[in-house]
């Protein structure tokens, strides 16, 4: 017995529901442009899917598992070790530093310089880890792995580590990454509805090539952006706190030559190619030593 075949008409396109894309694409557009906000860092469009406030209660809660994984493997340095010691002292250093970086940056990108930072709860953690990697949650909690010390040798690039993880949390790249997911979603969910008249196969490519475009089309390309961003905003950071930006420079050449191919999460695929890299901060490095000649001309560079 044959299938019974649809009336013509209502699978023209191969099944799509073209209305339903249609209409998903206006309302996203408008959802999308609607919430665009200025970036008083950077003085670029950002979107944000959380408020500040719910950066800090997220951000603690995946620190609260982060360390209790830790303390349950016996990898949690005690605070008062003095590797412990240096990175909260560099830490505090950096964080001291926030309000006055903010001003300026917002300053040159004619924004209001904004508040929502003193929210946050700084906190740093060492993790005894062979991995050369560093985070900082959304809402200020941070963690360095024990692995990134011999990489970064000095206190100096640990400070353009640490400046730049701070950078991420400053930028609320958490809460934009939520917008952008948020987007996918109901990308994938207006593209199930569309489908509805296609095949199981059809289907399932058409959501993988959503899937697929999701990650690398769309995600990572604003993943190096924001890379890019917190390279920036980091470095002005340990300027200001009086640490050596020009460390950045061999910093990053150990880091990408340390990783050999097997980079750890925070430093894998989404960093901009090494080079791109190296020439982004060689570039930043004028406006970097301004910010230490203006913050710690008691102790100038040599
Ligand atoms: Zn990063």
């Amino acid at each position: 017995m044959r299938r019974r075949q649809p009336a013509t008409g209502r699978r023209r396109g191969g099944g799509i529901r073209w209305w339903i894309l249609l209409l998903f694409a206006g309302y996203a557009a408008w959802q999308w442009f609607g919430s665009a906000e200025t970036d008083p860092y950077t003085g670029e469009t950002a979107h944000y899917g959380a408020s500040a406030a719910e950066e800090v209660q997220l951000g603690a809660q995946a620190y609260q598992q982060v360390l209790g994984d830790a303390q349950a493997q016996g990898a949690l340095l005690p605070p008062d070790t003095e590797v412990s010691r240096q990175i909260r002292t560099i830490a505090q250093r950096l964080v001291a530093r926030v309000p006055e970086v903010t001003t300026q940056l917002a300053q040159r990108n004619q924004q209001q310089a904004p508040t929502f930072y003193e929210q946050f709860q700084w906190d740093v953690s060492v993790i005894q880890s062979d991995q050369a990697n560093a985070f900082c949650l959304p809402g200020g909690k941070m963690a360095v792995y024990t692995g990134l010390l011999p990489v970064a040798q000095t206190e100096d690039a640990m400070a353009v580590v640490m400046g730049h993880e701070i950078a991420h949390a400053l930028l609320r790249h958490g809460s934009q990454r939520m917008a952008q997911q948020e987007l996918v979603q109901m990308g994938q969910m207006a593209a199930g509805m569309a489908i509805g008249g296609m095949d199981p196969q059809q289907q399932q490519a058409v959501m993988a090539a959503l899937g697929a475009g999701a990650q690398y089309g769309f995600i990572l390309p604003y993943g190096r952006s924001h890379e890019t961003q917190a390279d920036q905003v980091g470095l002005m950071l340990a300027a200001a706190a009086c640490y050596d930006p020009r460390q950045a420079i061999p910093l990053w050449e150990r880091m990408s030559a340390s990783s050999g191919g097997q980079s750890p999460p925070e430093f894998a695929s989404t960093h901009p190619d090494p080079a791109n890299r190296i020439q982004h901060l060689q570039s930043l490095m004028p406006q970097a030593l301004e910010f230490h000649r203006q913050y710690c001309a008691d102790q100038p560079l040599q």
